[in-house]
This record gives C-alpha cells, structure tokens and sequence, in this order.
C-alpha cells in the first residue's frame, strides 16, 4: 500500500472510511476508544472522569476529533495520544477477517476504479484494521491524519478531500466516490461533489435530513448504487 498515487491514471477513486464502515459499530471499537480517551484526558489534563468526558465531548463536536481540541489547546503531542488510544485499542481480540466484505472488494472492478481508504485515524490503526479484516491486499492505498504533521488536517475539513485527492490522483473532484458513516463527512463530501454514501446501519436513527444522495445500511448496497465500479 503506498500514500502516493500514480499519474497517467484516469480511473475515478472509491474512498472509504474505516472505522465503523469496514467493521460494524457493533464492535464497540467506538467505546473502547471512548474509555481510553477519557482516561487520556484524566491523566494528560488532571481532570476529574466526569471534566474529562465533557471536554473530550466537546472537542468532537467542535472539530470533528478529540486530538485536534488536545493539540489546539494544551500541546498535547498527538502520537503520544495516538499510542495511548488508538494502538491501545484492543483490536486483535475484536476483529477478525470478514470473507463477506472481502468478496464485495474484490467484485469491484479496479479496471475501472480505485479503491482507496480514507481515515481520520493515524497510519498504524488503519493498517492494522485492514490487516485483522483481511483485506489489506484490496486497496491501492490510504489517506489519514498524519499526527506527526500540526496543524491537523482530517475529515470533514476540505482540506482533507483535497490531500485525499491528490494522494489517490483523483482525475478530478467529479470522479470521486465515499463511503462513511460519519454525517458530517458525508455532508461536506458531498459540497464538494463526491459522489457520497452515507452508511446508515439497521438500528442506528436515520438522519431527518440526508446527509448526501446516497444512504445505505449496508456495503453490500453498493452494487447497487454504482454496477459501473463492479465486475459484470
Ligand atoms: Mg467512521
């Protein structure tokens, strides 16, 4: 998996999301996450757990990720929240390959498209999910927050649509697909004219006002939506 697309490439680009959409929010990932954010934020800030969930609550509604409110505000290092949180997640005892999802990617035609990922996670999660998914043959690479790099640039700002474009070679703005299950992500994707997909899973409120064109409550819809990125 390589960062840097190759030029001369005109075929359009698959985004996808990683978290919560190659794996199901019914991992509970999410909380696990949640509990070693809260334990960050008690130890790095000195704050009571109840401080410490109200602040991290906070920073996610206003920049989307807990990092970008520890990096904007106390100069936390945020490989050091990294390698607190996200490598700490417990990952191998919860996901495992999923012959199912495998199947769909590899009845994407990459003739005709390019299935790239794109997370606000840090490179070492995202290569890791895939790897535990048992698909991290079947993308030609990843765009992520790159921690190392201040000021963060991550979803759903348009400066990372942009960097997700230029990494992946998009061969424009309109020939670009997403896949998320993030609201947000999908509402500035698609202003920008993604083709976006919100992922909506059974059991999870739809939104009263659609996120994007698309809205599905499983991958599997995909084949649906776009036969012209699938095998025959
Ligand atoms: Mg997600």
């Amino acid at each position: 998996m390589t960062t840097n697309g190759t030029s001369g490439d005109s075929r359009p680009v698959f985004f996808f999301d990683i978290d919560n959409c190659l794996y199901s929010k019914k991992c509970n990932i999410h909380d696990e996450m949640q509990k070693l954010i809260n334990k960050f934020f008690c130890k790095h800030l000195d704050l009571t757990p109840e401080d410490a969930h109200m602040l991290h609550q906070k920073y996610y509604k206003e920049y989307g990720l807990a990092i970008e409110g520890l990096t904007r505000h106390h100069k936390i290092d945020p490989l050091e929240f990294n390698y607190e949180v996200d490598d700490a997640l417990p990952l191998e005892r919860i996901l495992e390959p999923n012959p199912k999802l495998r199947e769909l990617l590899q009845a994407l035609d990459t003739s005709k498209v390019k299935p790239w990922l794109l997370t606000n996670a840090y490179v070492n999660h995202a290569k890791k999910v895939v790897k535990l998914l048992g698909i991290e043959d079947l993308f030609e690479g990843v765009t992520f927050c790159d921690y190392a790099q201040l000021p963060l640039v991550c979803k759903p700002s348009q400066d990372m649509y942009a960097k997700a474009e230029k990494e992946a070679a998009a061969p424009s703005t309109e020939s670009c697909y997403f896949v998320d299950d993030s609201y947000l992500n999908c509402k500035h994707a698609a202003a920008r004219g993604w083709a976006t997909v919100h992922l909506v899973e059974p059991g999870v409120e739809i939104p009263r006002i659609p996120a994007s064109k698309y809205l599905v409550s499983s991958l599997e819809e995909l084949r649906v939506h776009f036969p012209e990125v699938f095998k025959a």
